[in-house]
């Protein structure tokens, strides 16, 4: 008796995970769409608002509708995901700045913004930290669209 293969495509159409039917997702949305979805924490590919989380901090290793793995045979998903939490990360400081810069002018409290900038530092690798995988994701399957096994919901993304 072989072992049950975790590739065969009934699984992407049967499967559950936390008792949820997959729903396989057979259009490939645009650029704009994908940014939009992983800009807002959702499944780039499905759409779907669970997407990998089942916590800010706590994922699973497929998108709980389409069942679409984040890892897409690399190992190397979290380096770019981290890159990204580092770059919203930041760009939250430069808005905070300027934003407080534009509004305090010409008397620029610098220890208030100082204050403001450090915690938005602190914080914001947590606060961005679901959206960066997604945000990731949406990157990812713009730069490499799915090939047929993957559209299929055939590969399981550990190649
Ligand atoms: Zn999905």
């Amino acid at each position: 008796m072989s072992p049950p293969d975790d590739s065969t495509p009934e699984r992407a159409e049967s499967g559950s995970i936390d008792g949820t039917v997959a729903t396989p997702i057979t259009e490939f949305p645009g650029f704009l769409r994908l940014m939009a979805r992983g800009l807002t924490r959702r499944c780039p590919w499905c759409g779907d608002r669970r997407a990998y989380f089942t916590g800010w901090f706590t994922r699973t290793d497929r998108c709980r509708r389409c069942r679409h793995p984040y890892r897409r045979g690399d190992e190397a998903f979290e380096l770019g995901a981290t890159t990204a939490n580092i770059i919203l990360t930041f760009l939250s400081i430069l808005i905070a700045i300027l934003v407080a810069v534009v509004l305090t002018l010409p008397d620029i409290p610098t220890v208030p913004i100082v204050v403001i900038v450090g915690a938005i530092a602190l914080a914001g690798p947590a606060i961005w930290y679901p959206i960066s995988f997604t945000l990731w994701q949406a990157v990812d399957l713009f730069m490499r669209r799915p090939d047929e096994d993957e559209m299929a919901g055939r590969r399981d993304g550990t190649l």
